[in-house]
């Protein structure tokens, strides 16, 4: 089972006894639909932290879209890490986050966001806000949320995350949540002034094979490497070693 950190600090849920409620849960059937997620309800913008490590894989408009008026318009963001795909939804993402965005477990990647108006709350349901960090759970290499209607078979790469997450509920108030960073923090904390464009700071991207910068003939696997532009740095002026140029060398010193 994976060791998730709770992302959503203690004193930010509406109720501290329950991790959700019965209309919250993991599979409940709504009118069109069966729930792709666990609700967890907040206090207001709260801010969100990574449950692991892991990469940005997508950033999407997720509530609220055209010809959706239940709902305010909210994103979500999927980072895939050890344990596959976290879907943060109805929240917006911290600033300068972007699909390749590297974060560590307990990094501030977004704050919840309100999907619901004032008047759409419901006082009969316990806990109930109109603000909530709606999570999901995905196998490795889902680059988009699934909506998982009645008529539908049971998406294949959707993942049931209510024993881990009610493990780390359980364990929220031993994680130390303060020592978190954002990416700003983040790119501080690594020495980078000026963001490499291609990497957005990180040192490494996602490429389109599993070639990367290596270059020949890849596999069709999307592949993270280190970035061919500053090499690793994550500095657009403060370049690492050109791997590129490494490895012509080391060809022709063979031949
Ligand atoms: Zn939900
Ligand atoms: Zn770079």
């Amino acid at each position: 089972m994976p060791q998730w950190t709770f992302p959503i600090k203690s004193e930010d849920l509406t109720n501290q006894e329950r991790l959700t409620s019965e209309y919250g849960v993991f599979g409940h059937k709504r009118s069109y639909y069966y729930h792709q997620g666990i609700d967890i309800y907040v206090t207001g913008k709260s801010r969100v932290f990574a449950a692991e490590d892991g990469i940005v894989v997508a950033i999407e408009d997720f509530t609220g879209g055209p010809g959706e008026e239940h709902w305010l318009y909210t994103q979500a963001v999927l980072v895939e890490g050890a344990s596959g795909v976290l879907n943060y939804g109805e929240v917006k993402p911290v600033r300068g986050l972007e699909v390749g965005s590297y974060l560590r477990r307990g990094m501030h990647l977004a704050n919840v966001s309100p999907v619901l108006p004032p008047e759409k709350a419901r006082p009969d349901i316990m806990g109930h806000s109109t603000h909530m960090l709606h999570f999901e759970w995905y196998e490795t290499g889902t680059r988009e949320s699934v909506r998982w209607n009645h008529e539908d078979p049971y998406p294949s790469n959707l993942k049931d995350p209510t024993v881990p997450l009610t493990s780390a509920w359980e364990l929220r108030n031993s994680v130390e949540l303060d020592k978190t960073l954002t990416v700003r923090e983040f790119l501080a904390w690594r020495g980078v002034v000026t963001p490499c464009p291609s990497c957005a700071g990180m040192g490494t991207m996602l490429y389109g094979s599993t070639s990367t910068w290596r270059g020949g003939l890849g596999g069709a696997a999307m592949t993270y490497d280190v970035c061919r532009v500053c090499w690793g740095t994550g500095d657009a002026n403060r370049k690492g070693t050109d791997l590129e140029k490494v490895t012509e060398l080391l060809e022709s010193t063979k031949g």
